[in-house]
Parts: C-alpha cells; structure tokens; sequence
C-alpha cells in the first residue's frame, strides 16, 4: 500500500511527488511518456530553465526525485482505477496493480490537431499554440494564425506583439465588421481562402490554399481543442467540467477533485498550461495531499 499513486509523472505530477518525498511519504509514479510539449525543441517561460530541452527539463527532476527512498518509478500506463480514499487501486495495462491511500491525477491533455494535412508534422516547431512559449524566437517575422475556432479571432489580435500577422480564416471565424476594423487597426491582413495543406521545411511551414497560393510564415499559432489524456479520472468518478478547448476536472481550492482523496494537478485542471503553472500546481496538490493523509481518514468503513 503506498501513501499516494501519482498518474501521470510529468512536470506537475513529478511536482506533486517532491513535497511527498520529502516528507518521507511513499509515492508510486506511474508514467507513460508522452509529455504534451514533446514536439518541441525547447521550452520557454520556466524560470531557471528557458530554452532547455522538455526532455532535459524533465530528466533532471526525475534524477532529483529518484535520489528520495520512499519513491518508486513505474514506466508505463494507468489503464483502470478503482476504490475510495484509503483504498484506491491501480492497475497498469501490464498487468501490475498498484494500492495506495491518496491518488493525484497528473495525466495532462492531448491536443487533437484540425485535420489538415501536413500540420502534424509541423507541431511543436513551425506550428504552435503558444506565443508566450515560442512568438519570441520567430524574430517578429511573419505569422500565420491558423483559424479552428472563433477564438482565432483573440489570438490574432494578440499576435502582431510578435510579428507581422496574417489571419487564415479558413471558414473557421468570419470576423463581423467592428472585428474587421480591430484587425486593420492591429494591421492583421486577412486571408479569407481556404487552408488545403501545411507544407514547408521544420520551423518555416508554408500554408497552401484551395487556389493554390503558398504563404510562406516563420510560424503558425493554432489553438487546438484538447481532451483528458485519461480515462482515469472518470472511473474514478470525478466530476469534469467544460473548458473553451475541452473537459477539465473540476477541484476545489486545494486542488482535490469531486472524489475525496483524489487530487488533480496541471494542464488537466487548467485551461491555461505552462510548465511553471503545471509544476506550481502539483507543488501544491502535492503538499494537499500529504495534510489530506494526515488530517482525512474515509467516511465509512471499509470491507476487510
Ligand atoms: P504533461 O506534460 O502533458 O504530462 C502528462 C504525463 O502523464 C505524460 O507523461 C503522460 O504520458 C502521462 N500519462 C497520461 N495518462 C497516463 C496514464 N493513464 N498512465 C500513465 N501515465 C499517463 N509550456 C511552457 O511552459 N513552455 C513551452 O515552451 C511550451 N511549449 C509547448 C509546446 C507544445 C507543442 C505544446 C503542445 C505545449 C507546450 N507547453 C509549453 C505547455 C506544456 O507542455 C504543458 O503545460 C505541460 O506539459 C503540462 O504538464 P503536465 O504535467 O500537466 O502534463
Ligand atoms: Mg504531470
């Protein structure tokens, strides 16, 4: 039985661990890997690691992390969870099985790209989401705000900060005539035709249109929808809540979920994500939890 079983072990997972660890909690991370920031090179905005690699980022936590005794590392996947608090399990999609008293949900979200082909390729280094994460190094030279949603509207007012900006409506937002003018005022140029496909080298993507333009950009925002990167919080029963871009789960001010002793920290709580948001929030989820194994013990008695 470990103390806690922490799903996900990423920047806010493997934050809710350290305040664990260190004092002397057992915790069992269970990680599959696939950080959502994994397409890109470098990773701006964390204090005392701008421009280091994500991977390097997170390999050095977790060699911090591994130095504390009472915490074990489990490559792999979460498929199915189960029970209450003080008796929660875990299984892996090996087949091992995990039992431990407190469960902090760390899984993060999945960004579920437009389907227009060739954009996938580009993720994480000419396509981004980001502009604090990556408007910096596109030098102020040319963006394209590629449009899935109305909300394409605010990024592209937002975007001249860092470069000359091209709104590609793509029948995604048709911007009413007060917007127009906000446009024209930020000095946005507006491209109404169609995206057909994203082509280009890395970090230089290119959009051709329906009538077969090329638009060459030094970067492309996108703001794709996301989803829960795990089925774990449902089966547990916690309560989601709908985001602008997809489900989050829902906690309170300590950052516990719907389910008592179920805690949930980073991207999957927030709609606004960053690796220093995420690690704040699983630096605080994580010492929640460890009042939550001192003060809460269940409500009702377990069966044997
Ligand atoms: P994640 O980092 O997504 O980690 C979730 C972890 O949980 C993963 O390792 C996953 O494999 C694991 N997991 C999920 N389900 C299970 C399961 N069932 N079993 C086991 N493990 C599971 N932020 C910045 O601050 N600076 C940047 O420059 C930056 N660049 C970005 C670039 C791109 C292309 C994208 C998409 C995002 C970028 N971000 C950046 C945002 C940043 O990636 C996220 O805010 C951050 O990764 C959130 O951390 P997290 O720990 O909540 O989730
Ligand atoms: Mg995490």
């Amino acid at each position: 039985m470990f103390d806690v079983i922490i799903v996900g072990g990423s920047y806010a997972g493997m934050s809710a661990a350290l305040p664990l660890a260190r004092a002397r909690r057992s915790v069992a991370i269970v990680d599959a890997g696939e950080r959502r920031n994994r397409f890109a090179r470098s990773s701006h905005g964390f204090l005392g690691r701008d421009g280091h690699a994500p991977e390097a980022i997170a390999r050095e936590a977790l060699q911090q992390l591994l130095a504390y005794p009472t915490v074990t590392w489990l490559e792999g996947h979460a498929t199915t969870a189960s029970g209450e608090i003080d008796g929660f399990e875990i299984t892996l999609a090996d087949g091992r099985r995990l039992a431990g008293r407190r469960v902090v949900i760390a899984c993060g979200v999945a960004d579920i790209l437009p389907e227009i082909p060739g954009l996938a390729a580009h993720w994480g280094v000419g396509a981004m989401a980001c502009p604090y994460c990556h408007g910096y190094e596109l030098e102020r030279g040319r963006i394209g705000v590629l449009a899935t949603s109305p909300m394409a509207l605010h990024q592209a007012m937002m975007l001249p900060e860092w470069g000359t900006t091209t709104l590609l409506a793509n029948g995604a937002v048709v911007p009413d005539a007060p917007e127009m003018a906000e446009l024209e005022r930020r000095g946005v140029a507006i491209e109404p035709v169609t995206v057909a496909e994203i082509g280009g080298e890395a970090g230089a993507p290119v959009a051709i249109l329906r009538d077969g333009r090329h638009l060459a950009f030094d970067g492309l925002f996108v703001t794709p929808r996301t989803r829960i990167a795990s089925t774990i919080p449902e089966q547990l029963g916690c309560a989601l809540k709908d985001a602008p871009l997809g489900p989050m789960i829902v906690t309170d001010d300590t950052r516990q979920t719907t389910v008592p002793g179920v805690f949930a920290c980073g991207d999957v709580v927030r709609p606004v994500a960053s690796v220093a948001l995420a690690v704040g929030d699983g630096a605080f989820a994580g010492t929640a939890t460890h009042r939550s194994l001192i003060f809460e013990t269940a409500t009702q008695p377990r069966a044997a």
